[in-house]
C-alpha cells in the first residue's frame, strides 16, 4: 500500500447531491490507498474563498480538486497552466500541482468519449459520424471538442442561436453546422446517427420533460446520450428505448470523467466496477 495520503474534493455550488464523495472512496479503497474526498461549496462571489481554496492545492495540503459549475470557467485566471485539453474547451474540472504550479485540465471531453465508445461497441453498432448537439453550454463545449477529435460531424442545436453560433467558432479548425430549436424539422433527424443532450432538461425534479420537441421521431438507428443521470432513466432515453432505439444517461461519463481525474492525483487507473458499485449502479468494465 502506498503510504501517503490523498486529500481529494470538490469545488461548486451548490454540491448537495454531488455523487463524486461515493465515486472517489470506492476509488480509494479499489486502489488501496488512504486519503478522503471533501465538498467545498464556494459561493460565485466568493472570490477569496476560491483562492484560499487553490492555496490549499499550491501549498501541498490538498492533492487535487475537481470542479463544477459555476467554477469551471472563473478557477481558471487563478491557475498557472491549463493543458491543450482545458485550453481548447475552455473550462477547467480537475486541478493538480505539477512542481511549483497549478494545472487546470478537462476531463470530460476523454469521459464522455470512452462511455461513448464502450456503449457503442457494447451495443454492437457500426455507426456513422453524424451528431446532432442539444445545448451550448459548458458541457456541450466538452462533448464537441471530444466529438471533433474523434472524427464526427457535428451540428449543434440550441435555443440560443447566438450562444450556439459562439461555440461553433471557438472551434476554429472545424466546421460546425449551428441550428437554433425554432428551425428543428422532424424530417431534419433521420440522418443523424448519435443525438446528444447537454442541457439540463429533464433532471430531477423535472423528470417528466424532455429535451426533444414532441414532434420529432427519431430513426430507428440514431443512438441517443443524455448527459443529464439523475433521474438513472430521463424521459428522453426512456422514450428512445420505448422506440426500439440505444441509449443512456451519462453516469459513465460522470464514472469516467471521475476515474481519469483520479489517475491524474494518485497514478492508480481505478476498476470501473467499483465505481459504479458505489452509486448503486452495476455496469462493469
Ligand atoms: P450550462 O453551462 O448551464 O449549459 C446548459 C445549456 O442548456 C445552455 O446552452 C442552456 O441554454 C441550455 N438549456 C438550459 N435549459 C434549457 C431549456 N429548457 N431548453 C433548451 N435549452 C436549455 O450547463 P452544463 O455545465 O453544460 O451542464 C448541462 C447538463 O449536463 C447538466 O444537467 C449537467 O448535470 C450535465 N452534465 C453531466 C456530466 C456527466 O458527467 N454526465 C458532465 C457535465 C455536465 P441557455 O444558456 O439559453 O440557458
Amino acid at each position: 500500500m502506498n503510504s501517503s495520503s490523498f486529500h481529494l474534493g470538490l469545488i461548486g455550488y451548490p454540491l448537495g447531491h454531488s455523487l463524486s464523495p461515493k465515486i472517489h472512496a470506492a476509488a480509494l479503497k479499489a486502489c488501496g490507498l488512504r486519503g478522503d474526498y471533501s465538498l467545498f461549496p464556494i459561493h460565485p462571489d466568493d472570490k477569496q474563498g476560491l483562492k484560499d481554496l487553490l492555496n490549499r492545492v499550491r501549498s501541498g495540503e490538498i492533492t487535487g480538486l475537481n470542479v463544477t459549475i459555476p467554477h469551471k470557467q472563473n478557477v481558471i485566471p487563478l491557475l498557472d497552466e491549463l493543458t491543450p485539453t482545458a485550453q481548447a474547451i475552455g473550462a477547467v474540472n480537475t486541478i493538480y500541482r505539477h512542481g511549483e504550479k497549478l494545472i487546470g485540465e478537462n476531463t470530460d471531453a476523454a469521459g464522455f468519449l470512452s462511455d461513448l465508445k464502450k456503449n457503442i461497441g457494447n451495443w454492437k453498432l457500426g455507426i456513422g459520424k453524424l451528431a446532432l448537439v442539444l445545448g451550448a453550454g459548458g458541457a456541450a463545449r466538452a462533448v464537441i471538442y471530444a466529438l471533433l477529435h474523434d472524427g464526427w460531424q457535428v451540428t449543434l442545436a440550441a435555443r440560443r442561436i447566438e450562444q450556439a453560433g459562439q461555440l461553433a467558432n471557438s472551434f476554429t479548425n472545424y466546421k460546425l453546422q449551428v441550428t437554433s430549436y425554432e428551425t428543428f424539422q422532424p424530417s431534419n433527424l433521420p440522418t443523424f446517427n448519435l443525438l446528444i443532450n447537454t442541457t439540463p432538461v429533464g433532471m430531477s425534479p423535472n423528470i417528466e420533460a424532455s429535451p426533444l420537441p414532441e414532434n420529432i421521431v427519431l430513426n430507428k438507428n440514431t443512438v441517443v446520450y443524455d448527459l443529464v443521470y439523475n433521474p438513472r432513466e430521463t424521459k428522453l432515453v426512456k422514450d428512445a428505448r420505448a422506440n426500439g432505439l440505444q441509449a443512456t444517461t451519462g453516469l459513465g461519463m460522470l464514472i469516467e470523467q471521475a476515474a481519469l481525474a483520479f489517475e491524474i492525483w494518485t497514478g492508480c487507473n481505478p476498476p470501473r466496477y467499483f465505481l459504479f458499485e458505489s452509486v448503486g449502479a452495476t455496469r462493469s468494465d
